[in-house]
């Protein structure tokens, strides 16, 4: 799976971070990006975790 952060509608609130560190981090301009542009398989229930957690509906699964 991806997720992809939409960074217009990205506040910056960190939750994603916080829930999900492994899939999600901070960017240059201070939105959240994936840290990779593939989840891993262990890592997609955290990656879910940090998408259900936007306050915006940012994050994207494609
Ligand atoms: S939870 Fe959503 S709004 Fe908050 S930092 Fe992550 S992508 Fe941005």
């Amino acid at each position: 799976m991806k997720v992809v952060v939409d960074p217009e509608l990205c506040i910056a609130c960190g939750a994603c971070i916080s829930l999900a560190s492994e899939v999600y981090k901070w960017d240059d301009e201070g939105k959240a990006k994936a840290i990779t542009e593939v989840v891993s398989p262990e890592n997609e229930g955290v990656a879910l975790e940090g998408l259900e957690g936007c306050p915006t509906e940012a994050i994207k699964q494609v």
